[in-house]
């Protein structure tokens, strides 16, 4: 077996060769026959190592290192100091649409929030804190259906764990492979809660197997993974769960500083009348204290009210706390990331700031070379669908965007031309009109004077509570700028025995079927030996003997009426090929 060495994507030559255990001449030397021409402190890139390791012929593999912040855990380790206090774990529940993950966390907290919800999906992600054993555990409500796979990157990114809800009777379904993804990327831990046990026709075991052959072993085969048996129903094996979540905790030894101004994450935004933009975020280290200062992204507040995500009043947020917070000058976007300033003012500059890198950002973005190269080319072929989306809060705007940009192909793509939270407004209608965009509007409302306006400008406005219903509408208007798709059909051959008539614009013959069937009306080529004569020509009729026949089949004779464009000049031998050619209309 090779050696396994981790190196990270850029690496000096001097490290390489301390890596290697091989005197750093030599590979200077060796990348000198390869023509590159590095000293001890120059770096060098994954791919060139890797080439000069085989060229050096050692018996060695080299490996990508994870880049420490590409994953969750990793923020949070550089985040902490010897000063850090423990924190509650933060935990996402995710898993495959059906399994029970609105359930387990309405279990959890024995509210039931199952019955008052759209299609059954939970719409958007926020968060709330249970009280366990005395001790807190802080839940993500991370949506389940596919659609919300945007969201719940960035969830899992959140969390420490993520307990992934597969259903006995269902077992591992292509969204558990999805989450157990998710999870791992971000570099949580996982917990299976084996769901539904209370049904006819669980079977643990089948799921335990399934979990193995996607290299999840559970403990008691021997490997790592900690599942525990649950029912949502009965409440069976909850408390077990919530064991299991504090002593992984326990294991992580899960901490934050609080002697740092408060930063975390803004998880959801939404706009309440009366209150403005209200904002639910995360604590992740720091404590959070109402009358602070807050910057997130662009904008900044002063935090007016300070609550639970259940709507309770509280005075300060320490690590690992939800909290919705009001007092922002505009919404500030889900993910975005946000921290206490000293000031006002300091406030002001810093979500100015952000504002000034996002928009530079983006332009060195669009100036991008071959992104550029690719959308002209794009341009000139690719049909857009243009929209304007409403949604009611942050998190289900991008999940509801990103779905839409989800389903472009290299023929059709969903151009967002406008986005933003809250109702339809007049402003979207003339913003719809004058690029010819639908409005689409998730789980948000069209006021009685735009739905006038909105018909009055011929625009198309459509709301929807189901994100699904709303993707599979927009599918259906991509599909209609598809290009409909030409479908040929053979059918037979006739070779023909006598003409009849000639004219500019008619030929009538007649022959025998050799292959397959003749119907008309259809379109032939004529070929005379290898030749192709005529091509394209319409049969208006077909005869068998002196009545009129739709159809002809092998080994029959027949009489042929084509109607030509120019003069056809048939001879006797000559092939007729029959076709048809339809047009079917495509969808995505
Ligand atoms: P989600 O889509 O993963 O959030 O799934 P839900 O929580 O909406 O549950 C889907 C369905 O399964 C609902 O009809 C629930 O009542 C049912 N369900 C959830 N958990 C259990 C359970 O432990 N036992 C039984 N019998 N049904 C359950």
């Amino acid at each position: 077996m090779p050696a396994t060495i981790e190196i990270d994507n850029m690496i000096t030559v001097g490290n390489l060769a301390e890596k290697l255990m091989i005197p750093v001449s030599k590979l200077i030397g060796e990348l000198m026959k390869n023509g590159v021409m590095a000293t001890v402190n120059e770096q060098i890139d994954f791919d060139t190592a890797e080439i000069i390791v085989s060229e050096l012929g050692l018996d060695i593999t080299l490996k990508p290192a994870v880049a420490e912040e590409d994953t969750g855990e990793a923020r949070r380790k550089r985040q902490v100091s010897d000063k850090a206090a423990a924190r509650p774990p933060v935990v996402a529940v995710m898993g495959h649409v059906d399994h029970g993950k609105t359930s387990l966390l309405d279990a959890i907290r024995t509210a039931n929030v199952v019955k008052g919800e759209a299609g059954g999906i939970t719409q958007h992600i926020s968060a709330y804190q249970v009280e366990h054993k005395g001790r807190l555990i802080t839940f993500l409500d991370t949506p389940g259906h596919e659609a919300f796979a945007a969201i719940r990157e960035h969830g899992a990114d959140l969390t420490d764990m993520a307990v992934i809800v597969v259903a006995a009777d269902d077992g591992i379904k292509p969204q558990t492979i999805e989450a157990i993804r998710f999870a791992r990327k971000a570099g949580v831990k996982i917990i299976v809660a084996i769901n539904k046990i209370d049904k006819e026709g669980a079977d643990v075991n089948r799921v335990k197997q399934q979990l193995a052959e996607n290299d999840l072993m559970v403990e008691e085969w021997g490997g790592e993974t900690v599942t525990v048996e649950v029912s949502a129903k009965t409440g069976e094996g909850i408390e077990q769960l919530e064991d299991m979540i504090l002593l992984l905790a326990d294991v992580e030894e899960l901490k934050a500083d609080v002697d740092v101004p408060a930063c975390g994450l803004i998880i959801e935004a939404h706009v309440e009348q009366g209150r403005g933009p209200v904002a639910h975020a995360l604590v992740e280290a720091g404590v959070l204290r109402k009358g602070d200062f807050v910057v997130a992204g662009s904008t900044y507040a002063k935090v007016r009210n300070l609550e639970t995500t259940q709507g309770k009043a509280i005075n300060e947020a320490r690590p690992s706390t939800p909290v919705a917070m009001t007092g922002f000058k505009a919404l500030p976007e889900f993910a975005d990331e946000f921290t206490v300033a000293t000031s006002e003012k300091a406030a002001r500059a810093q979500a100015e700031a952000n504002a000034q890198a996002k928009q530079s950002g983006s332009n060195r973005h669009g100036m991008n070379s071959s992104e550029l190269i690719r959308m002209i080319n794009r341009n000139n072929e690719v049909q857009e669908l243009n929209v304007v989306v409403k949604a009611d809060v942050q998190g289900s705007l991008t999940s509801v965007i990103d779905s839409l940009k989800a389903m472009d192909t290299d023929e059709v793509a969903v151009r967002v031309v406008a986005s933003g939270v809250g109702p339809i407004t007049e402003n979207d209608i003339g913003l719809a009109r004058t690029s010819g965009a639908i409005v689409y509007g998730f789980n948000t409302t069209m006021p009685g004077n735009i739905r006038q306006a909105a018909s009055r400008d011929k625009v198309k406005v459509r709301l929807f509570k189901i994100i699904y219903e709303l993707i599979d509408d927009a599918k259906a208007e991509l599909s209609e700028l598809l290009l409909p798709q030409v479908v040929t059909t053979e059918h037979g051959r006739l070779v023909v025995k006598g003409i009849f008539k000639t004219t500019r614009t008619e030929v009538i013959c007649g022959g025998e079927v050799t292959k397959g069937k003749l119907i008309a009306p259809a379109l032939v080529n004529v070929f005379r030996d290898d030749e192709t004569i005529a091509s394209e020509v319409q049969v208006s009729n077909l005869k068998r003997g002196p009545q009129d026949a739709k159809e002809v089949q092998e080994g029959e004779m027949c009489g042929v009426d084509l109607k030509t464009e120019k003069r056809l000049e048939l001879q006797e031998g000559d092939r007729l090929e029959f076709f048809t050619r339809e047009t079917v209309e495509r969808s995505l």
